[in-house]
C-alpha cells in the first residue's frame, strides 16, 4: 500500500489500534508531538512547568492573534464553550445564535441549559450564516450578544466569520465564538475582528493530543465576568477562578486543578510548529482541502458543501455514490487501510462520509493515499 512508503505514516499505519485519523479531530500527531507525550509524566507546578506552561500561553496568544489573556482550560470544547458563557453572559442578556449545523444547535444548547435567554436564528447547513439577517435579527430582537461558530464541523462548512464580528462590532454585541475546529486551520484574528471570548481545543487543527481548550479572553470579557449577576457562579466553570489562580499563584501552580502535563507539554510542541507560520499553517489546509475537492469529484463524487467559498478547508463532505454503502466503505478503510474517516454529521447523514484535514492527516501525500484506496475501492470486486 502507498501509505507504508511515506516514512511520516509508517509509524501510524504500524499501530494495530488507531490506524492514521482522518476524523475531523481527535488527530494523529506528529512524530514531535507523539515523542513528547510519550516521555515520563511531568509535574504540573513548579518553575520548569511553569515555564512550559506560560510558553505554551505566549504561543496560543500569537496564533489567535491577541495581546489579551488567553486561559488554557483542562476539558474538552463543549465546557470550554460553557464555562465562557456561564462566565460572561449577565441575566439580562439576550443571546443571538444563527445556526447551520449542529454545533451551533450545541451552542444554543449550552446557553439555554444554563438560565440564559436564547434566541436561535436557523440557516441551511449547507449555506453560511448571513451577516444582514443576523443584524436585522439582533436589531428586532434587542440581542445583547452573539454565539457563533466559525467553521460547522458537522456541516463541513465555514461561516464568514470577519464580516459577522464586523456587524457584532456596529451593534456593540459581546462575541463568544467557537472556533473549535478553526484555531490553526482558518484565518483568525481575535484581537482586529474584536471577538470577545474565543474558544479552541488542542486536538483539532492545532495537532496536538485532547486534554486543553485555549480560551481567547478580551478585556471586556473579563469585565463582564467580574460582575455577573449569575447565580449560582460555580467553581471550576467560573473563568474568574482561572483567573485568579493565574495571578495569586504564578511562580508554581497557576490553574486552579491539576493540569493534564503530558497533553500540555504535547500542545507546546504543536503550537510552536504552528505559530512559527501561521499564515503559512493556514495556506496549507486550504491547498490540502482543495486537492481532496478536485479528487473526489474526478472519482465522481458530488460534495455536500458545492461552494468553494464556504467549504471548509479542514473537513470534506460528499455523498456517497449511487451504489455504494457507505457504511461498508468506511469499515473497509478503517480494516483493510487502517485509515479512519467519519460518517455524515447532519442532513442526508446516511448517505454522506466526512474526511478531515487536520493534524497528520493535513498532508499532501495523505490525500493522494486516501484518493486511491477509495478508487480502489469503488473498483473492487464485490
Ligand atoms: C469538535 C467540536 C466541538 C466539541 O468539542 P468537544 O471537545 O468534543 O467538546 C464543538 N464545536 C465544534 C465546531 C467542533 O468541531
Amino acid at each position: 500500500m502507498i501509505l507504508r512508503e511515506d516514512s511520516m505514516t509508517t509509524q501510524i499505519l504500524g499501530d494495530d489500534e488507531g490506524g492514521l485519523l482522518l476524523v475531523p479531530g481527535s488527530v494523529s500527531l506528529s512524530g514531535d508531538v507523539q515523542r513528547e507525550i510519550e516521555r515520563p509524566v511531568r509535574p504540573h507546578y513548579g518553575p520548569e512547568w511553569v515555564k512550559a506552561f506560560e510558553e505554551t500561553t505566549e504561543l496560543l496568544r500569537t496564533i489567535f492573534r491577541t495581546r489579551d489573556d488567553v486561559v488554557l482550560f483542562f476539558g474538552p470544547g463543549s465546557a470550554a464553550l460553557e464555562a465562557s458563557m456561564r462566565s460572561c453572559l449577565h441575566t439580562r442578556d439576550r443571546l443571538l445564535v444563527p445556526t447551520n449545523g449542529m454545533f451551533a444547535e450545541r451552542l444554543a444548547t449550552i446557553a439555554s441549559a444554563n438560565g440564559i435567554d436564547v434566541a436561535p436564528l436557523h440557516f441551511d447547513e449547507t449555506e453560511p450564516i448571513d451577516p444582514d439577517a443576523i443584524r436585522d435579527s439582533a436589531r428586532a430582537i434587542g440581542a445583547t450578544a452573539l454565539a457563533v461558530v466559525y467553521n460547522e464541523t458537522g456541516s463541513t462548512l465555514c461561516n464568514p466569520l470577519e464580516d459577522v464580528c464586523a456587524v457584532a462590532r456596529e451593534l456593540g454585541l459581546l462575541t463568544i465564538v467557537d472556533a473549535v475546529s478553526a484555531l490553526g486551520g482558518l484565518p483568525l484574528d481575535v484581537e482586529a475582528w474584536g471577538i470577545d471570548i474565543c474558544v479552541a481545543v488542542s486536538n483539532k487543527c492545532l495537532g496536538a493530543p485532547i486534554g486543553i481548550s485555549p480560551i481567547a479572553v478580551s478585556e471586556r470579557a473579563w469585565q463582564r465576568c467580574a460582575s455577573s449577576d449569575v447565580s449560582p457562579r460555580g467553581w471550576y466553570f467560573n473563568l474568574q477562578t482561572w483567573r485568579d489562580a493565574r495571578a495569586e499563584r504564578r511562580a508554581w501552580h497557576p490553574h486552579p486543578t491539576t493540569m493534564p502535563t503530558s497533553a500540555l507539554h504535547g500542545l507546546r510542541v504543536a503550537a510552536e510548529a504552528v505559530a512559527r507560520d501561521v499564515d503559512g499553517f493556514v495556506r496549507h489546509h486550504a491547498d490540502v482541502a482543495t486537492e481532496m475537492r478536485s479528487g473526489l469529484r474526478k472519482l465522481g463524487f458530488r460534495l455536500y458543501v458545492e461552494d468553494e467559498r464556504y467549504a471548509s478547508p479542514v473537513v470534506t463532505g460528499a455523498y456517497a455514490l449511487d451504489a455504494m454503502d457507505v457504511d461498508d466503505y468506511i469499515r473497509w478503510l478503517g480494516e483493510t487501510c487502517r485509515m479512519r474517516i467519519s460518517p455524515g454529521l447532519g442532513r442526508d447523514t446516511d448517505r454522506v462520509f466526512r474526511v478531515a484535514h487536520m493534524g497528520l492527516a493535513a498532508n499532501l501525500d495523505v490525500v493522494a493515499a486516501y484518493l486511491e484506496l477509495t478508487r480502489r475501492y469503488l473498483e473492487r470486486e464485490p
